[in-house]
């Protein structure tokens, strides 16, 4: 309901005009996927908010293009003499971005930029939630503290998926490894099939000879850093910038913290990040975006049902304004 308010209020002028009032000068917007029609229609991974379909995500940056000015994120602190600015953001590296994004970015000239994991370039490793959601996918029944779990109907998968989520997302790395044991113990189905979902270390050269595309630091191997002890994080940071600096031959100036809300990252984790001489650092913490906070810079979540209102309305800051209310 407040939603549908919010939509209808975004297509009036006036919001406009009380935007401009509170300061809402550019907007960063969070994109993780782009897969194909087809794709999309077949996923049935649970919790796919962050996963926009081709054809949507066309029609987000034509619209994108027509009502805002997209600019880069090197440009964030200039003075462009433009209104309602927006940066466009991609999180982890997936292969899609250069296969489905890209052409569609170039065909409308729209900047963006990609923050890269960098132990997922060339498929090495792959995420714990994809591992958790194969297992889940294929198997009818799992075990957890010391039961077994029927997980034969898509409700059951969904459930246990989200249920797991949470459990790893306050994991440390070793803690997963031995959790993701003893689930996958005594299963009939433990393969993981490492699908090629993730950009190799030439698709990111080819991205990065654009003149659109901006590559950032995330991490190398996507952990909660709030969880992380000092050297842990220094490792974390310091080794995905410098395989990024070593196969791009140029320095990286972007780092987006993974996950991104204030559960996933402390003042000591944005002062860890300040010793690397970061330019800016992005979180998905909601709020407006301030020129003189370039270390902690919030943004959006675009998903497969943001079109028309429900895009202007993030686009031009008013979501992550109610959001922010609501949550206080
Ligand atoms: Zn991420």
């Amino acid at each position: 309901m407040l939603r549908q308010i919010v939509n209808y209020f975004a297509k009036r002028k006036f919001t406009e005009f009380t935007l401009n009032f509170l300061n809402v000068d550019t907007v960063f917007l969070n994109y993780h996927r782009v897969i194909t029609d087809e794709e999309f229609q077949n996923n049935d991974r649970p919790s796919d908010d962050l996963i926009v379909s081709k054809s949507i995500f066309e029609k987000q940056i034509k619209y994108l293009k027509e009502n805002f000015n997209v600019i880069s994120i090197n440009d964030i602190d200039k003075d462009l003499g433009l209104k309602k600015k927006i940066v466009i953001t991609f999180d982890d590296g997936y292969l899609d971005n250069f296969k489905n994004a890209f052409p569609i970015l170039k065909k409308y000239n729209c900047p963006a930029t990609i923050y890269i994991v960098t132990s997922f370039l060339d498929n090495k490793n792959f995420p714990w939630w994809l591992k958790i959601w194969q297992i889940i996918e294929v198997n009818e029944y799992i075990f957890y503290d010391q039961k077994k779990i029927d997980i034969s109907h898509n409700s059951l998968k969904s459930k246990i998926y989200n249920f797991f989520c949470k459990k790893f997302f306050i994991m440390k790395s070793s803690e997963q490894k031995s959790f993701f044991t003893k689930i996958t113990k005594n299963l009939d189905q433990t393969r993981l099939n490492r699908k090629d979902e993730f950009l190799s270390s030439n698709d990111l050269t080819k991205l990065d000879q654009s003149k659109l595309i901006e590559i950032g630091c995330h991490t190398h191997t996507h952990q909660n850093l709030k969880l992380l002890e000092d050297h842990e994080l220094n490792d974390e940071i310091n080794t995905s910038k410098l395989i990024l600096e070593k196969i791009l031959k140029k320095k990286i100036n972007h780092f987006s913290i993974p996950f991104g809300t204030k559960k996933s990252f402390s003042k000591k984790t944005i002062n860890v990040l300040k010793k690397f001489n970061f330019k800016t650092i992005v979180t998905t913490e909601h709020g407006n975006f301030d020129k003189k906070k370039l270390f902690g810079i919030p943004r959006i979540g675009i998903g497969n049902s943001d079109v028309a209102g429900s895009l202007y309305s993030k686009a031009l800051g008013l979501d992550s304004l109610i959001n922010r209310i609501l949550k206080r």
